[in-house]
């Protein structure tokens, strides 16, 4: 489905910052602002309860362009040493396609989704199914399988 944004804002000049704010709706898709959602999970105040409020988390953290949430949310094994974001790529929407694990009672547990952004206002899509695993008793990310 081809989608066209109206624009947002004038076009005053170059724009990197993220357009989230505390008490913008999440950018992750649930219903509650940024603050209440995944900014309390990027500033330490909560933890993920399961893989897939991390996965969600995650996500929300490419939008604000959280690096060091993204790297402590991701297992030692395969973090890497440093996370660059792509200018032109503005995240657009996430679906939860389905979870297996991943809660309370669960040591692993996968995340399937469809992350939507636009490279300059091309719309795009990336289809993974990530793999979580705890790491000291916090979920973590550990890989991903993808399949566009
Ligand atoms: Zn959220």
């Amino acid at each position: 489905m081809a989608k066209k944004s109206a624009r947002r804002r004038p076009a005053t000049g170059p724009t990197t910052e993220p357009q989230v704010g505390p008490a913008s709706p999440c950018p992750c898709g649930l219903a509650a602002s940024y603050r209440a959602c995944c900014g309390s999970l990027h500033t330490g105040h909560t933890t993920a309860a399961t893989a897939e409020r991390l996965m969600r988390s995650r996500y929300s953290a490419f939008v604000v362009r959280d690096a060091a949430y993204l790297l402590r949310s991701w297992h030692s094994s395969t973090r890497p040493g440093g996370i660059s974001f792509e200018p032109a790529q503005r995240w657009t929407g996430l679906e939860v396609l389905r979870t297996t694990g991943g809660t309370a009672f669960h040591t692993d547990g996968t995340v399937e989704f469809r992350a939507h952004f636009t490279v300059r206002g091309h719309a795009h899509s990336q289809h993974e199914l990530s793999h979580f695993v705890r790491e000291d008793g916090h979920w973590v990310y550990l890989s991903a399988a993808e399949d566009r």
